[in-house]
């Protein structure tokens, strides 16, 4: 199985390979559920009256290394989602993110991420309803293995989520968002990690910002077809001083124009090591108040998991693998998630 080095001219021939047939998807399905699924190393839950239990699980592969997955659970119906990696570490250095202070390890191979699901199943007792790539890692750093994984949420009798259930969330790499299509995931839900439409506080918060500009991952998100009546989300971490400033917002309001997006707030999630705190309620409100103002579609993201280190942002394995470069300050040595 093919999960290293990618590039858009190798998508068709991948499109032909044998790894998309189904029967190819079900011994893939099959390989991460009796053979390779990851061992639970520890569960971590955090009850919350209001909406249940958030339950994080370190995980370990094959070769030793570790990643975390999230089952988050919904606001009715008792349902589960779960948030799943797409690599062990990241490289694409997010300001606001615990993952980014591990460095990239490795990219995970298909069956790893399907794998999670597969244990987070099991500790649950129930399948999950739905599948966000929210985890460690960038997706589209790892299109062919992220791609094969949702085929496999899609197609397989275990597990067969409908497409709207699965949600690929990327920084907008602008050849994976070019080959969307191509790769199978049209069907998707796609978000956004935009966080500011404005050019430098976006490139502080998201390193890759410096070489995707604002401009061209416009144009490339209008290129998109999406399924009808679907939107893009666009996730904007709240970050008090940083993200909420009145002209961000007005720069944010033009940049999305005609673009049909639900944008997503999320409250900034802390970790040992950054100077910034978490948002209030009203600080959300007033968000949330502010963008509506301005006509957009808003909705804010109730933070689940954040006293267990597994709300959006925190995820990182603490024991950091031989070849792993963390980046200055790490905390990535302490296990201070476990
Ligand atoms: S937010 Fe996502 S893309 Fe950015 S460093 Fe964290 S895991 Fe990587």
């Amino acid at each position: 199985m093919e999960t290293g080095h990618w590039s858009p001219e190798r998508i068709p021939a991948w499109q032909d390979a044998e790894t998309v047939r189904p029967g190819t998807l079900r011994q893939l399905a099959a390989l991460a559920e009796v053979e390779q699924c990851p061992e639970v190393v520890l569960q971590m839950p955090a009850e919350d009256p209001l909406y249940g239990t958030t339950t994080k699980l370190l995980l370990r592969l094959a070769d030793g290394r570790e990643v975390e997955s999230v089952a988050i659970p919904m606001a009715a119906g008792g349902h589960r989602t779960a948030c799943v990696s797409s690599q062990v570490g990241c490289k694409q250095g997010c300001a606001f993110c615990r993952t980014a202070r591990m460095g990239l390890v490795r990219d995970l191979a298909a069956h790893e991420i399907v794998g999670q699901v597969v244990a987070v199943n099991r500790v649950l007792g129930q399948p999950v309803r739905n599948v966000v790539f929210m985890g460690m890692g960038e997706p589209l750093d790892n299109p062919l293995a992220v791609a094969q994984a949702a085929a496999v949420f899609s197609e397989h009798p275990g597990l067969s989520l409908a497409w709207s259930r699965i949600t690929i969330s990327t920084v907008g790499r602008l050849d994976g968002l070019a080959a969307w299509e191509d790769l199978g995931l049209g069907s998707a839900n796609l978000a956004i990690s935009l966080h500011a439409a404005d050019p430098g506080v976006r490139a502080a918060l998201v390193p890759a910002a410096r070489i995707e500009s604002l401009v061209e991952l416009r144009l490339a998100l209008g290129r998109i077809a999406l399924p009808r009546g679907r939107r893009i989300m666009l996730a904007v971490v709240v970050i008090p001083g940083v993200t909420d400033q009145p002209l961000l917002l007005d720069a944010l309001h033009a940049w999305i124009g005609d673009l049909p997006v639900l944008v997503n707030l999320i409250p900034f999630n802390p970790f040992p090591g950054v100077a910034w705190r978490a948002p209030e309620a009203a600080e959300m409100h007033a968000m949330w108040a502010a963008l509506r103002q301005r006509g957009l579609a808003v909705r804010t993201r109730v933070t689940k998991g954040r006293a267990t280190l597994a709300a959006c942002g925190q995820l990182a394995t603490a024991r950091r693998p031989a070849g792993a470069s963390p980046r200055p300050g790490s905390d990535a040595g302490s296990r201070s998630s476990t």
